[in-house]
């Protein structure tokens, strides 16, 4: 195996668990590894300290392991995977009849960095996101068969564009295992249609689960907005909440189409809902003041890196100045992030002077995250990704 040798001080990080090799950190390379391949990393004294993917970029290795006698083979995997299964298992996810999709790896937060699963049903959908855990795919797919035993039939590999572009390894989305149409899943009761081959990331956005859960609380009556909507998953809940209507509006025809999908295989022949292929921006200039009391904004990552943060700040207090503007008074609004590159801090600032902006009176009633199955790595913070508040529009 390849070895890396790091600066001096530069295991420090490493000391601590965190997960990634800066290429900043590395003093040589004895040898010259492929992209994906294994690598084990030492200390500028020559001692072993963790092993991981090579990767070309800034983030050089992702570690798997920081024991010298771990072998990464099958039997890693099934470890991994069954360590994260039971973790779902603890948390109730797994068991609930009305309930079928959760994520069941959620990368570096389950000690498995650039592999994401999401589970649908008797589907899994698999997605990586660097070349070790794509050259890694078919015993990763044979491990987790292994590890859900009866409880999923079909994989389903998803990686055409989540791997590096310049690796140019030509991954083609398909099933690995299995080859189900049944595409149906259930969330705390409710049915989506889930489109693993053509919507974005694995289908779904799995980590609104409970943040949805939680606005069905606050549904009823109210006149619900629901913006940057994709599947809808937010309407169908607010639907169930005994919403009085409830608009959904994504710019994506596509997205529309899902969202009607989704509404009618819930609450077919419900008048309460319409769906509106538009730009979020030009809809909300065009809104009325205080046609809807329950908006939610969760709008697509405005800052991918850390060069676009000072535009993403920018686009998130434009977006928001606008719904604090004409939501009715004693209005509810739920607004997200799911930057990376955004802090907590920096999100709530830009929230903070959109409120300012408009001098309406707004109390922050809820401080929401990722949930439970999107777990954050202690030793890796940056896996903190999703922010939301809940305001109170007086
Ligand atoms: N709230 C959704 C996830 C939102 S993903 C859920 O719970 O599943 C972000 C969505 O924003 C995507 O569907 C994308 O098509 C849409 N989008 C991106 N830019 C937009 C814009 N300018 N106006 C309206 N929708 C937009």
């Amino acid at each position: 195996m390849h070895r890396i040798y790091l600066k001096s001080g530069k295991e420090e990080s490493l000391k601590r668990y965190h997960p990634w090799v800066f290429s900043g950190a590395i003093s040589y390379i004895d040898g010259t590894p492929e992209e994906g391949e294994l690598v084990d990393i030492y200390t500028a004294k020559g001692n072993f300290i963790a092993r991981g993917h090579y990767q070309i970029g800034s983030i050089a290795v992702r570690i798997l392991t920081f024991h010298e006698d771990e072998e990464i083979d099958v039997d890693f995997w099934k470890r991994k995977l069954q360590i994260a299964f039971e973790m779902r298992q603890a948390i109730g996810l797994c068991t609930r009849p009305d309930h079928s999709t959760y994520r069941l790896v959620h990368g570096e937060g389950d000690n498995l960095p650039g592999l994401v699963i999401d589970i649908y049903g008797q589907t899994a959908v698999m997605q990586a996101h660097s070349v070790g855990m794509h050259c890694c795919r078919k015993q990763i797919a044979d491990a987790l068969l292994e590890v859900m035993k009866e409880s999923i039939k079909h994989i389903y590999y998803k990686s055409e564009t989540t791997l590096p572009y310049k690796a140019d390894l030509g991954a083609e989305n398909g099933f690995l295992i299995g080859g189900s149409q049944e595409n149906v899943a259930l969330e705390y009761g409710l049915k989506f249609h889930i489109d693993w081959a053509k919507g974005q990331k694995t289908g779904f956005f799995v980590d609104q689960r409970e943040n949805r859960a939680l606005l069905e609380r606050y549904a009823c009556g109210r006149d619900v907005l629901n913006m940057f909507c994709y599947t809808g998953g937010f309407s169908v809940y607010a639907l169930r909440g005994g919403a009085h209507l409830v608009h959904s509006v994504d710019s994506s025809a596509k997205a529309i189409e899902l969202t009607n999908q989704n509404a009618r295989l819930n609450f077919p022949d419900d008048q309460r809902h319409t769906a509106y292929a538009e730009d979020a921006f030009k809809f909300l200039d065009q809104m009325e003041d205080g046609h809807y009391d329950l908006i939610i904004l969760d709008p697509p990552a405005f800052a991918k890196h850390r060069d676009a943060l000072r535009n993403a700040l920018q686009g998130y207090r434009k977006l928001n100045v606008k719904a604090l503007e004409k939501i009715r008074s004693g209005g509810i609004l739920f607004t997200f992030s799911c930057s990376q590159a955004v802090s907590k801090e920096q999100f709530r600032t830009s929230i903070f002077t959109a409120a300012a902006m408009t001098g309406r009176s707004v109390r922050i009633l809820h401080q929401l995250t990722q949930p439970a199955d999107h777990p954050v790595n202690i030793y890796h913070p940056e896996g903190e990704y999703l922010k939301g508040l809940v305001l109170y529009v007086e």
